[in-house]
């Protein structure tokens, strides 16, 4: 399998520590808000990889944090902690708040078919492993205590930036804008291991520490997390691009540093889903969750194939008018499928041609959006029988999970939907009001549906 490695900026086969087996870490959620669609993009990116890894017949352990303590509003040291912020926000206790977004995230998460990981685990319940991490790192000269915090030296590491291709002093903390220098710090590049004294006051999450009361900072819990569960030597972690720096840069110089040796082979990045705006922002004032979007009307699993219609290294623009498109094109795509008879046994041959092309393309960093082409050539195939072709797009689905042999339970929605219009222009004709029974034609046709008048009423078609 050929993945693209952020380590060494290329395509690279993928070699494993242990014959069969893949141990892979994906960076969670800060469970102090609900995760919007572009945060949900990135899990689909590693869900893909995950399936793809199992496919392909590798035993994959896969670990996941979730951030309840220590993420500042900055990526780096500075600003409040996030739960902090919610806690404040919502007049709540950090665990209800924990508990609230963490639910609502696995809701979003498992509606888009993501697969949970083996392991999940929140960071307050890993205390012990970061103290020991970083007693450590200070015993060998790699961390300092500096006004009451603990923080990673980084001038003592070789190369620290060795994610990124990025000059030292433009990476600098201090030297970005509305970041402001932090006077313990030998170097404002320097991280923070562990916090004791804040300039907020009233931090509820607090734990005994040798270097007094206080709590982790953000990138000791996913080193914490991975080394604990999953070991020392780990295959793949992967989170979103901006992960890259300076959370992932800080991962892999602490854990390095209390290890050794080299930790991590393969980084995996995810690239940004955008809007319009350039940025994932607010819908009418709405933060956009798949919840959200399915509130709306939309099929999450719509949103899923969207995001596998994008190559997971590009950007990825979402509109409205897209998801519908992609809405529409999954569900034509599903009634097809459906009029498939099962009939015939299985033709090893056929079966053999279109999985290894399936194969080819997912091993192939993951070029998802060619095996839905694989799936329109099978379908036009007349040469391969309806249970060859079911089989394969049963087993495709393993990797693409759009449910696509389900009978598509959406179409009711989308028929309710569309009969409310029928009705609602019906209406609007018996009133005279033909610009609006225009209107409502219009818009249904928009969305790919046309309406035909004929002597036994209206009746509809979804033509793309
Ligand atoms: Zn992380």
């Amino acid at each position: 399998m050929q993945i693209y490695n952020t380590l060494t900026r290329k395509k690279e086969e993928f070699i494993e520590n242990e014959k069969g087996k893949v141990k892979m870490y994906t960076c969670g959620p800060t469970v102090y808000h609900y995760a919007h669609i572009g945060n949900i993009r990135n899990y689909i990116g590693h869900d893909i990889l995950d399936k793809t890894l199992r496919y392909l017949g590798y035993d994959v352990t896969r670990a996941m944090n979730i951030t309840d303590v220590g993420h500042l509003t900055s990526d780096s040291d500075s600003g409040e902690d996030k739960m902090e912020v919610a806690r404040k926000r919502e007049n709540k206790s950090s665990m209800e708040i924990a508990d609230f977004y963490t639910k609502a995230f696995f809701d979003d998460f498992d509606k888009v078919n993501c697969k949970r990981p083996e392991i999940i685990s929140p960071a307050t319940s890993n205390i012990d492993m970061y103290i020991k991490m970083i007693e450590k790192l200070l015993k060998d000269g790699y961390a300092y205590v500096s006004g009451g915090n603990v923080y990673f030296d980084i001038s003592k590491l070789k190369d620290y930036y060795v994610l990124t291709n990025h000059k030292e002093d433009k990476m600098v903390v201090g030297a970005r804008e509305g970041v402001e220098e932090d006077n313990s710090k030998r170097n404002q590049a320097d991280f923070a291991l562990w916090f004791t004294t804040s300039k907020f006051e009233g931090h509820e999450l607090l734990w005994d520490s040798p270097w007094g009361k206080g709590y982790p900072g953000w990138h000791i819990e996913c080193s914490g997390i991975s080394i604990k569960y999953l070991g020392e030597y780990l295959d793949i972690h992967g989170g979103g691009v901006d992960n890259i720096f300076p959370h992932h840069t800080n991962e892999i110089a602490q854990s390095e540093s209390y290890l050794g040796h080299k930790w991590c082979n393969y980084w995996f990045h995810n690239e940004h889903l955008l809007d319009e705006s350039g940025k994932m922002s607010k819908s009418n004032g709405t933060i956009l969750t798949v919840s959200e979007l399915e509130k709306r009307g939309y099929d999450p699993l719509a949103f899923r194939f969207m995001c596998l219609n994008s190559h997971y290294r590009r950007q990825l623009v979402f509109s409205f008018d897209a998801l519908d498109q992609a809405a529409n094109t999954l569900n034509k795509l599903k009634n097809k499928i459906a009029d498939i008879i099962d009939d015939g046994n299985i033709n090893q041959e056929k079966y053999d041609l279109y999985n290894n092309r399936f194969i080819d393309e997912i091993s192939n960093d993951l070029n998802i959006s060619n095996t839905i082409t694989i799936i329109y050539d099978l379908l036009k195939d007349s040469n391969v029988n309806g249970h060859t072709k079911l089989k394969l797009i049963n087993d495709f689905d393993k990797v693409l999970s759009l449910e696509l042999t389900n009978k598509n339970e959406n179409n009711s929605e989308l028929t309710e939907y569309i009969l409310s219009k029928i009705e609602e222009r019906n209406e609007a004709k018996k009133n005279k009001d033909y610009n609006l029974a225009d209107q409502i034609r219009n818009e249904l046709l928009d969305k790919g549906i046309e309406l035909m008048d004929t002597r036994d009423g209206t009746k509809y078609k979804i033509i793309k």
